[in-house]
């Protein structure tokens, strides 16, 4: 089943609907995911690429070989991480309109997770390597 999804950013300037398998949210513990976001980062996986409005406000900043992160020009909100040259994108769920039906399923890069948090939530918990095997798998989201 195909869920819509759809969000902004904090100015309201970046608009995007997406359509997502599940509403599995992926919490990324990672460094680079904690300096861009200013802390743990969430995301849930979307079916290609999202539509979006303002896309001339999107900043896409490349952060490794084969990642891609992307913020609002105007307000600085974190919109999304992609797949370098691929539709595979992965949206910040804290930009989401609806979160009420969001589920914490799967917590990655658990190796890099500061020691001053922990969720209380039942997850998954994968290794940076295993996470990123998995998700190169699964071409159109999980
Ligand atoms: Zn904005
Ligand atoms: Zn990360």
């Amino acid at each position: 089943m195909v869920h819509k999804v759809s969000g902004q950013c904090l100015c309201g300037g970046v608009r995007f609907v997406a359509e997502a398998k599940t509403h599995d949210v992926t919490v990324c513990h990672c460094s680079m995911c904690n300096r861009w976001s200013g802390g743990v980062s969430m995301f849930m996986d979307v079916i290609g690429a999202p539509e979006f409005e303002g896309r001339d406000l999107i900043g896409i900043y490349r952060s490794s070989d084969w990642g891609e992160r992307a913020f609002c020009k105007v307000c600085g909100s974190s919109l999304f991480w992609k797949l370098a040259g691929k539709d595979r994108y992965t949206l910040s769920t804290g930009a989401l309109n609806d979160q009420t039906v969001l589920t914490m399923a799967t917590e990655i890069f658990i190796e890099d997770k500061p020691a001053y948090y922990a969720f209380a939530n039942d997850t998954v918990k994968l290794s940076g390597p295993d996470a990123m095997a998995a998700f190169v798998e699964e071409p159109d989201g999980a």
